[in-house]
């Protein structure tokens, strides 16, 4: 087994430079720009997959439930369609911006090619807080977004799914909206939606899952045993409470857990069961009774084998890369590290399991599920999870194949993976006109 290349690929990022930019966009473009260098992308090519294909901006007036008018701002952005549908989750964050937007748009295209799926890359989201708004206020905004956005949206077309703060239910909502304006049932606008509408088995844990399997295989890279191996987790939503009680399973150890409002702390390790029960009753993981208090901060310094940033972006930068002790980064979240802290990360011979590939099992189980829904027949959860389990196995092995042939670190290799298999779409279809 080779071990871990540590070549850093040529600097399109100053180095070291004092301040670092954290637009998510100009991120997400400087990572796309380094693969285009490694793979001497002609200049037209390069422009046209800088640039996402459309961004759509709405109002999305609401009636709340105190009688007054609220009107939110929303957002869907489609990176890239050249080898299918557009595909990308929805979100709902007070601190939404177009630019984040159409960062983890591109990094869905990114992600989607990197394990080889027929899909673009879309995303969106809206402006709001849905911590304070009440379940009727959150259906009356997500139908009133799914009424302006349904001109792009389709499964033919775009196709979104479950992002940070939003779920099954709010698919539900939109399945049902762009339903009753095209005049039939079409479960195949969503996926992540309830099973009981065509939602596929195994969706829920599936983001979790993948990143399970991609670890597996970076534990045999950098010669780590999963089972006693401590794990720390940063964010304890759909995604992070999954990772945890997956990686329970395999006997790793979850040392610590953490959401918004900070953390806790345990050595001798958290039982997942037991702090997603006292999350459901408390609304944080914080407090829970057994492990000591820590913040966000300190988690991700912790000594630990396997750090799982799975909450928001820019987490990991230049300010606190070098206090990483962690083997292995799994980034579940999408956009944790910041294109510095890469740098440091792959000096100190840190594997990062990049987010497009490590938290690629959500769109691939939402690609089963859309598959399903197309064809109206469903599948048992032991296929969905072996399919699964392949595809990300077979992705992680693509990507430690691009490692060795180009001599860089995981991230870069999948970036020339991925932007490899867009560009050539993009040409062997060609310009129109
Ligand atoms: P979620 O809303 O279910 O959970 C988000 C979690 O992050 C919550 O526990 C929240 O308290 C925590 N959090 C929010 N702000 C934080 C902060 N400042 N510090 C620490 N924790 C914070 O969202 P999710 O669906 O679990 O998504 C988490 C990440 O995974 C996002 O980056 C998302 O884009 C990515 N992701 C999600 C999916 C999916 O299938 N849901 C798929 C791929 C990637």
């Amino acid at each position: 087994m080779a071990t871990v290349v540590k070549t850093v690929p040529q600097p399109v990022v100053p180095r070291m430079a004092p301040r670092e930019d954290l637009n998510p966009f100009r991120i997400a473009q400087i990572q796309f720009d380094m693969a285009a260098e490694y793979l001497k992308l002609d200049p037209g090519l390069r422009q046209i997959l800088r640039t996402p294909k459309r961004v759509m901006e709405v109002a999305i007036p609401v009636k709340l439930d105190n009688g007054q008018v609220k009107v939110f701002t929303g957002f869907r952005v489609q990176h890239n369609v050249a080898r299918g549908p557009a595909k990308g989750g929805l979100r709902y964050h007070p601190n939404v911006t177009v630019d984040e937007v159409k960062a983890l748009a591109a990094w869905m295209t990114w992600k989607t090619a990197t394990v080889n799926l027929p899909y673009g890359g879309a995303k969106g989201g809206v402006v709001c807080d849905p911590k304070r708004m009440s379940k009727g206020e959150l259906e009356r905004m997500t139908r009133r977004y799914a009424a302006e956005i349904q001109p792009i949206i389709g499964p033919e077309v775009d196709i979104p799914a479950p992002d940070v703060y939003t779920d099954a239910q709010t698919m539900a909502w939109i399945m049902d909206t762009y339903s009753m304006t095209v005049g039939h049932a079409s479960p195949g606008v969503v996926t992540g939606k309830p099973v009981s509408i065509g939602g596929s088995e195994g969706r829920s844990d599936a983001t979790g899952r993948g990143c399970l399997y991609v670890v597996e295989e970076a534990c045999k890279v950098k010669k780590i045993s999963l089972r006693g191996a401590s794990v720390a987790i940063q964010g304890f939503g759909n995604v992070g409470s999954a990772v945890a009680r997956l990686f329970a399973e395999k006997k790793a150890k979850i040392v610590a857990i953490s959401d918004s409002r900070g953390g806790v702390h345990n050595p001798r390790g958290i039982d997942p069961l037991r702090a997603i029960r006292y999350k459901e009753r408390a609304g944080t993981v914080v407090g829970m009774p057994g492990a000591s208090r820590i913040s966000n901060d300190e988690l991700l310094a912790l000594k630990c084998d396997i750090l799982i940033p799975a909450a928001l972006e820019n987490v990991i930068t230049l300010h606190n890369a070098d206090q990483i002790k962690a083997k292995i980064i799994a980034e579940a979240a999408n956009g944790p590290t910041t294109p510095h802290a890469d740098e440091v990360l792959a000096r100190k011979g840190v594997f990062v399991v990049p987010d497009i590939l490590a938290n690629a099992g959500g769109v691939t189980v939402s690609y089963f599920e859309w598959a399903q829904d197309l064809q109206g027949f469903f599948w048992q959860v032991q296929e969905v999870n072996s399919k699964l389990e392949s595809v990300m196995k077979r992705a992680f092995n693509d990507v430690h194949e691009s490692m060795r042939k180009f001599h860089v670190y995981p991230r870069a290799a999948a970036y020339i993976l991925a932007v490899g298999r867009v560009a050539e779409a993009m040409t062997v279809r060609g310009l129109f006109p």
